[in-house]
Formats: C-alpha cells, structure tokens, sequence
C-alpha cells in the first residue's frame, strides 16, 4: 500500500468524531455541497461528511468513494442538501472515470471490480477474474472466521495503463518520483488501485509467449519469475478489499504491522486454479526467507518497535524487515491466538476516523489482546525457531 497519513496526521488531532447515530435500520446519510480552496482554483464537492473538527474541518467521502479532507482554511463554503449520500453506480462511476483518465481508457466490470484500463481487453479480463477470486477467497476467510464483514459501498476501482511510462507518469501526482520503482498501488485518498500491464514487462517475457487471451496471460505470469511482481498486485488488491469489506476503515489509526501483515499474509499469487485458491494464508516463502535473515540480528524489542509505531515501515533502509516481521507475528497469532486475533481485528475494526493513538496506547491495546510481550516474545520465538528449521 502506498499511504501518505503523515500529512493527515498532523491535522488529525484536531478532530473529533462525528456522533455516531445509533440506527436500526439501514443508516441514511445526508447529502452535503461543500466548497473548498485547493492550489487557488474553487472545487465543489458533494459528499457525506465523516468528521467534523472542532475547528470546522472536515472529512468527506464524495460518492465516487474518494475521501477529501478539508482543513478550515480551505473550506470556502458548507452547506446540507434535503438528499440522501448514494454511492455512484457501477455505470455512473464509470463515466466519471473515464472523464477523468487520459482518452483511449475504455471498462471492463466484473461484479465488484471496475477495470479502467487502456491496454488489452484480454489483460483486463485477466486483471478482473483475478480479483474476484481474490475477493472470494478473502471473504471467505474471514467470514469463517467468524468475522462480519460487509458488501462494499463502492465498485472497486482499478485503473490499468498499458505500459510502465504512462503508468508512472499518471501516478507521480500520488507517489512522486517513487512512482518508477513502485509496480501498483492501492490509495486510501481515492480508494483506487493503479497498476500496469505486466505483460509488458520484457523481463518476464520469454520467446513465443502470446497474451492474446486471459489464458496466455495467466500462463506467462504463472511462472516463477513472475511471482513477486504479480504478489505486488495481490498484495495491492488485498489492502483494497480490507478496507472495503469493514475489516478496516480508510483514515482510521490501522498500525501498519496488522495491515501490510494481512496484505502480506495473503499476497502469495496461485493462479492455477479457476475457482479456489489453494495456498492462501499459507506460508510465505518469500517472507519466511527474509525473516530468517533478520531472526539472526533482530534486537530484543523488536516486537515492542513493531507494535508501537509505523516507523520501521517507513524507513527504507528498515521496511523489508519489517515486513518480514509482520508477515511472521501475523502468521504466529492466526494460528497460535485465533480467537484474540479475531476481537483484535473487531477492535480496529471499530476505529475512529482521524483519531491516532500514541505508542503507549497501541501497545496497551495489544497487551489487553494478546497478554504481555515478554511471554509472547518467548513463544514466537519457539514457534518461528521450529519453522526455520
Ligand atoms: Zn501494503
């Protein structure tokens, strides 16, 4: 996931959450016209409003699912309308994307994906079959797990550029210059994921390879030389349907070692299949490796670094550690904590938007979950210990 909370963040102590209205039936919300300021130009949004700040702030999820904040200085003008928020529709979203993409973009829809994309047909299709079985599978999961998750709001949006140049140029407005080294990314701000046609990617092409058709398609990306870049996307993917299905709310205080931990949990690509998925959730070899160069030089707190802030993640020189560690505290406590996973999981599920909680409190929070580290320590490092063996 690429995440920019930083510039959030520092606003986010500003706020406080909207009351929550207790319902009982299907909750309607209101429609708001709000004007605001941006890069000296006006834009009206129309939206429903998530946080007021106490400040007159605000954050705001416009229909096509994309979320605003407004700091006061900006906010021009904020007015409520007698109508109800309704999410765009699938062919409603789809003529806002196209409006807005570079021309020569045309959809393919699956029943929750909305492909944007200006390369073939056959790759979109592929893109879209991939996703559903990846929707499927997660869903599934977590629903036999005996969590409640939700139907998404809004039809998940994929944007796919035929090529890595027009991809990274598109995408520099969002990830900066890292926008060439990064293969796709989920956005929280737009909900959207962007990615390419990997296809295209000389590197993973070999002679004779054909992707007239999904098929072709799925054969030339099911080879082992593939398998990390096609992780990216599942991984992207992953984060997009967390964050759809009530698992996890856009903006709210996620740590990042349960988030990019899921993503990375599920990210192992299995394309042979059509319809289940056969290893997912299954051992990651990929991070189990990278785990195991870290175990041999990991200090004693490291899990209490983890826990507390998303520092590590951030810090290049620091992330595939982290990751690794995250994939392996995630794997330990699904399988050796299953029922604490699960009210954890609940708990953040049930997080306020724009409210961040300091490292004392994230660590107060786990040890409520999960008892306190230095057994957990003890028994993670036995559990990891056996799988390196
Ligand atoms: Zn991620």
């Amino acid at each position: 996931m690429h995440f920019a909370p930083d510039v959030i963040r520092t606003y986010g102590r500003l706020f406080v959450a909207v009351a929550a209205l207790a319902c009982l039936t299907a909750p309607v919300y209101a429609l708001d016209q709000i004007v605001l300021r941006k890069d000296q130009r006006e834009h009206e949004v129309a939206g429903r409003v998530l946080v007021e700040a106490e400040d007159g702030g605000l954050l705001l999820m416009a229909p096509d699912g994309v979320l605003w904040t407004v700091p006061p200085e900006e906010l021009v003008s904020h007015k409520e309308t007698d109508e109800a928020f309704k999410p765009l529709a699938m062919n409603e979203l789809s003529a806002r994307l196209l409006a807005e993409l570079p021309s020569g973009f045309e959809v393919h829809t699956t029943k929750h994906y909305l492909i944007a994309y200006n390369t073939s047909k056959a790759y979109a299709q592929w893109c879209g079959a991939l996703f559903e079985r990846l929707f499927n599978a997660f869903t599934n999961y977590w629903t036999r797990q005996g969590f409640e998750l939700r139907t998404p709001e809004f039809p998940l949006v994929a944007v796919v550029f035929a090529d890595q140049a027009s991809y990274a140029r598109f995408a520099h407005s969002e990830l900066g210059d890292a926008s060439s080294s990064i293969i796709g990314y989920y956005s929280l701000a737009t909900n959207r994921m962007t990615m390419y046609d990997l296809t295209g990617v000389q590197s993973l092409r070999a002679a004779g390879d054909r992707r007239g058709s999904p098929a072709q398609i799925n054969q030339m990306l099911s080879r082992p030389d593939a398998e990390r870049t096609v992780a990216t996307v599942i991984h992207e993917a992953t984060h997009q349907i967390a964050f759809n299905c009530g698992l996890q709310t856009r903006y709210a205080d996620i740590p990042l070692w349960i988030s990019e931990g899921i993503a990375v949990y599920f990210e192992t690509p299995d394309l042979s299949s059509p319809k289940g998925w056969r290893n997912f959730g299954s051992i990651n070899p990929s991070r189990l490796a990278a785990f195991s160069q870290y175990a041999e030089r990991r200090p004693v707190d490291s899990l209490q670094t983890l826990i507390a802030d998303d520092a590590r993640f951030r810090d290049t020189s620091k992330a595939v550690d982290a990751y690794a560690e995250a994939w392996a505290l995630n794997y330990f406590l699904i399988h050796q904590r299953p029922k604490q996973y699960r009210a954890y999981l609940q708990v953040l599920a049930e997080k306020k938007q724009l409210i961040w909680d300091n490292p004392a409190e994230r660590l107060a929070e786990f040890t409520a979950a999960f008892g306190e580290l230095a057994t957990l320590e003890t028994e993670f490092q036995r559990y990891m210990a056996k799988m390196l063996r």
